[in-house]
C-alpha cells in the first residue's frame, strides 16, 4: 500500500472548475485499482478571488499549496478583471516565481482520432521551456518612463541552465524507457546572434558530455520552429529559453490538435504544478463545451511525477491507464467542438471513465 498523497486543487476561473471536476473523477477511478490514495485540499485563487478580496492568491494559500505533494490547477485569469496597471490576474505565474518552478514540461503527442492539418503519422515530442529567466528575467525591473525606447532584459544563468538541461536529459531517458522514444535532446537557441544564447549553448554542451547515451542536436530557433511543422518526427525532447519555449510549445500544441489536448507541468526539484496549457477560455465557460483532455492528461503527468519522486509504480500504472483510456475515447470519436466534434465535457469524461472500467472491470 503506497502513502496517501496530499494534492492541492486549484480550480480557478472560466472553464478551470469544469475541467478540474472532469480530471478528478478520472483520477479517482484510475488510482482505485492501484491502491494509491489521494487527499485533496481545495484552494481558491484567481480573478474571481481577486474581485472579492483584492488579492490574486493569499499568502496562506501560497504557503499551504507548497506543503502538498503536488498541485493540480485548472486555469486562472479573466480578461475583464484586471489589476490597476492593466495586467490580468495570474497567480499561476506568482506560484512559478515563489517556488522557483524553473521548467515547464509540455508534451505534444498526436493521438489517433484527433484531427491535424499536418501531414505526419507520428508526433511524440516534449518541449521543455525554461520559465524563470531568459527574456522574462527583467519582468520586475524598474521601468524608466520613455516614449522613445524601452528594453527588456534576457538573462541566462549557469545555475538554472544546468538544472534545466539535466532535467531534459533525464526526461529523454525516462521517455526512452517508458515509451520507446529515441533518447535525444534538441537545444533551440539563437546562439549565432545573442551572446546570452551562445552562453546557453556552451552550458548545454558541457551538460551533454555527462550524458553520452543521449543524442543531441543544436538548432537555431527560426529553423527549429519551422521544423515543428515540416519535420516534427525529428524531435524527441526539445529544450529552450523562456519565450522561445512559450511560442514553440504552442506550435507543438497546434500540430497535435490544439490547446484542448495539450497538458503541462511546471516543476522544480521539489514542487510540481500540473495544469492544461490552455487558459480560462471565457468564450465557452459554463456551457459544457470545454475539452477536458488537456486537464486529464495533466493529472496523468502528475501521477508520473509522483511515481518518479516516490518510487511508486502504482502511480505510474494509473498514469498509463489514464493516457490509454483517453486515447481510446478519442479514437472512438468522442470529440469536443474544438476537435470538430459535438461531444460535451461530460460526454468525454464519461467515455474516458468507461474505458477505464473496461480495462479494469
Ligand atoms: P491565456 O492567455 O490565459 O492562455 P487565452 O485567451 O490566450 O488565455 P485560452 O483561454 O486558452 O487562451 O483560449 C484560447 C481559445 O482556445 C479560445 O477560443 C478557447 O475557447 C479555446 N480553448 C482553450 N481551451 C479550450 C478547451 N479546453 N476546450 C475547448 N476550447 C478551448
Amino acid at each position: 500500500m503506497s502513502r496517501a498523497y496530499r494534492i492541492a486543487i486549484m480550480p480557478g476561473d472560466g472553464i478551470g472548475p469544469e475541467v478540474v471536476e472532469a480530471a478528478l473523477s478520472v483520477l479517482d477511478r484510475a488510482i482505485a485499482p492501484q491502491a494509491v490514495e489521494m487527499q485533496y485540499s481545495h484552494h481558491e485563487a484567481g480573478a474571481h478571488y481577486y474581485r472579492r478580496t483584492g488579492l490574486s492568491i493569499s499568502p496562506q494559500t501560497m504557503d499551504e499549496i507548497g506543503q502538498a505533494d503536488a498541485v493540480l490547477l485548472g486555469a486562472m485569469g479573466l480578461p475583464d478583471i484586471r489589476k490597476p496597471d492593466g495586467t490580468e490576474i495570474a497567480p499561476q505565474i506568482d506560484i512559478r516565481e515563489h517556488y522557483g518552478l524553473f521548467a515547464s514540461l509540455r508534451p505534444c503527442r498526436l493521438m489517433a482520432g484527433v484531427p491535424t492539418r499536418l501531414k505526419a503519422d507520428k508526433v511524440d515530442l516534449l518541449v521543455i521551456r525554461e520559465t524563470t529567466e531568459g527574456l522574462f528575467a527583467g519582468r520586475h525591473d524598474r521601468l524608466e518612463p520613455s516614449d522613445e525606447s524601452v528594453s527588456d532584459r534576457l538573462t541566462i544563468t549557469r545555475r538554472t541552465s544546468e538544472k534545466l538541461f539535466e532535467l531534459a536529459f533525464a526526461q529523454a531517458r525516462t521517455r526512452r524507457e517508458r515509451q520507446g522514444t529515441p533518447g535525444h535532446v534538441t537545444l533551440l537557441d539563437k546562439a549565432n546572434v545573442l551572446r546570452s544564447n551562445a552562453f546557453l549553448r556552451k552550458v548545454f554542451d558541457e551538460v551533454a558530455e555527462r550524458h553520452p547515451d543521449i543524442g543531441t542536436s543544436r538548432i537555431y530557433i527560426d529553423a527549429g520552429s519551422m521544423m515543428f511543422v515540416t519535420n516534427p518526427e525529428r524531435y524527441d525532447v526539445v529544450v529552450t529559453e523562456n519565450v522561445f519555449g512559450d511560442i514553440t510549445s504552442e506550435i507543438g500544441a497546434g500540430i497535435v490538435g490544439g490547446l484542448g489536448v495539450a497538458p503541462s507541468a511546471d516543476v522544480s526539484e521539489r514542487h510540481g504544478v500540473f495544469q492544461p496549457s490552455h487558459g480560462t477560455a471565457p468564450d465557452i465557460a459554463g456551457q459544457g463545451l470545454a475539452n477536458p483532455v488537456a486537464m486529464i492528461l495533466s493529472a496523468a503527468m502528475m501521477l508520473d511525477w509522483l511515481s518518479e519522486r516516490h518510487q511508486d509504480p502504482g502511480c505510474a500504472r494509473a498514469a498509463a491507464d489514464i493516457r490509454q483510456a483517453t486515447e481510446q475515447a478519442l479514437k472512438a470519436g468522442v470529440l469536443t467542438r474544438d476537435l470538430g466534434g459535438q461531444a460535451t465535457t461530460t460526454d468525454v469524461t464519461r467515455a474516458v471513465l468507461e474505458q477505464l472500467e473496461a480495462a479494469h472491470g
